[in-house]
């Protein structure tokens, strides 16, 4: 077994964690001991993490809807996908209409926050808030 010392991305405290592996099987993960901010906290989330990782309902690709039925797609496809909607929304309603919700820090993701937060901060419109 392997234990490797990294910090939970589940919400926005980031606890540090142990991770404990068996190749590439995620076995356990508790609280870091030596983390000098969290000191050995984890939530019942964080703990979750092999749950969480291993799920077979985990979606490891983007997903659109063809004819109803939801179907993988490339990154590219969705990107070029999302564009095109935005553009449309926006022509139709003007910017306001675009909002974003992250709840606790964007779950389990928090690149995809902080993309967020880039995005409209760079394409707020005039007088709106972008936090
Ligand atoms: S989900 Fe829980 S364990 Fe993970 S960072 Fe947040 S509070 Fe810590």
């Amino acid at each position: 077994m392997v234990v490797v010392a990294t910090a939970c991305r589940i919400c926005a405290v980031g606890c540090g964690t142990l991770v404990e592996l068996e190749g590439d099987t995620i076995v356990r993960v508790v609280g870091d001991p030596d983390d000098t901010t969290t000191n050995g906290y984890t939530c019942a989330k964080g703990r979750a993490g092999p749950e969480f990782h291993h799920a077979p309902y985990r979606l490891d690709a983007p997903l659109l809807r063809r004819n109803g039925e939801l179907v993988a797609a490339g990154w590219d496809e969705t990107l070029d996908d999302i564009a095109a909607r935005t553009t449309a929304l926006i022509a139709e309603h003007g910017p306001g209409v675009i909002a974003n919700y992250v709840s606790t820090g964007g779950p389990i993701d928090p690149a995809g926050y902080a993309m967020a937060h880039g995005f409209f901060r760079a394409s707020a419109p005039i007088g709106a808030t972008a936090r």
